[in-house]
C-alpha cells in the first residue's frame, strides 16, 4: 500500500503529488488522514478529536462523489450559488454528508444557506446574528455555528475584529440564542498562521468555545498542534482548483 510511502513524502513532495493525475481524492484523503493522526498523536491529543473538512469549490460533482463513495462525509464550500447547485443532489444521496458554509454569507441568502447547510463557520456581524437566528428558528434548523475572527485585522477580511470578539461571542450566545460550537479564522497570506491559530485558540480558551477551525493544505500540521478541531483542506484533497473560465 501506498500510504505508508505517502506519509513519509515531504511537504513539497505531497504538494506535487496532488496535483499528479495518479493521485485520486480518496487516496489524498487516505494520506492525509493519516497526517492528521501523526499530527495529533505528536500533540498529545486524540486524533478523533480532528475533523477533516474537505472543501469541495470549484470542484465537480464527480470528483465530490468519488470521496463521498470512499466515505468521506464532511465537506465546505463557500458560495450558496454554487453549493445549491451542486449539494442537493450529493445531500439525497448522502443523507449523512455534513456540509459547512466557509465563505462570507450575505444577509438575502440566508434562508437558502440555513436550507442547505449544516454548519455555518463564517458568522461574523451582528445583523448576520439577527438573521441566522431568525431563520433557523423558522425552519426549525439550529445549525452549529463558528465566529470567523479577523485575526489579523485585515481591512479586506471578513471576520469580526479581534476587539470586538469577546462581546460578539456573548451577544451571539445570549442576544440572538446561537450555537456558538467554534471560532474560525484565515490567516493573512505572509505571516506565520501559527501565531494567529495561538491568538484564537486564546479568544476560544477566554470565551468557553470548543471548536477551532483553523489550518488549510499547507499549515493543517501546526494548527493541529495548536489545538484545531476542524482543518479545512481544499488542493491537499482535490489538487489543484480549476480556473474559472
Ligand atoms: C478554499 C478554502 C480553503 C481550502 O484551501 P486550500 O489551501 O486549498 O486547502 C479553506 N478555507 C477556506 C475558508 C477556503 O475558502
Amino acid at each position: 500500500m501506498s500510504v505508508v510511502s505517502d506519509t513519509e513524502t515531504n511537504a513539497s513532495d505531497a504538494e506535487k503529488k496532488y496535483s499528479g493525475a495518479k493521485s485520486t481524492a480518496s487516496t489524498n484523503l487516505s494520506s492525509l488522514s493519516t497526517r492528521i493522526v501523526r499530527a495529533s498523536l505528536k500533540a498529545g491529543r486524540n486524533p478523533a478529536d480532528v475533523l477533516l473538512v474537505a472543501i469541495s469549490k470549484a470542484h465537480t460533482v464527480e470528483r465530490i462523489r468519488e470521496t463521498l463513495s470512499a466515505g468521506h462525509r464532511a465537506y465546505g464550500e463557500n458560495r450558496i450559488q454554487e453549493a445549491l447547485q451542486k449539494w442537493p443532489a450529493l445531500k439525497s444521496d448522502y443523507p449523512d454528508a455534513q456540509l459547512h458554509l466557509v465563505g462570507r454569507l450575505q444577509t438575502n441568502k440566508v434562508r437558502d444557506a440555513v436550507a442547505l447547510f449544516d454548519v455555518i463557520e463564517t458568522l461574523d456581524r451582528p445583523r448576520l446574528a439577527a438573521k441566522l437566528a431568525e431563520e433557523m428558528s423558522r425552519q426549525s434548523r439550529h445549525l452549529p455555528c463558528f465566529i470567523q475572527v479577523n485575526t489579523g485585522e485585515e481591512p479586506q477580511k471578513v471576520g469580526i475584529s479581534p476587539k470586538d470578539a469577546d462581546l460578539f461571542i456573548q451577544a451571539c450566545r445570549v442576544e440572538y440564542g446561537l450555537n456558538i460550537h467554534g471560532l474560525m479564522c484565515i490567516p493573512p497570506r505572509n505571516e506565520e498562521s501559527a501565531v494567529h491559530f495561538a491568538f484564537l485558540r486564546e479568544i476560544a480558551r477566554r470565551n468557553d468555545v470548543a471548536s477551532l477551525s483553523m489550518g488549510m493544505s499547507a499549515d493543517f500540521e501546526t494548527a493541529i498542534e495548536l489545538g484545531a478541531t476542524h482543518v479545512r483542506l481544499g488542493t491537499a484533497v482535490f489538487g489543484e482548483r480549476p480556473i474559472k473560465p
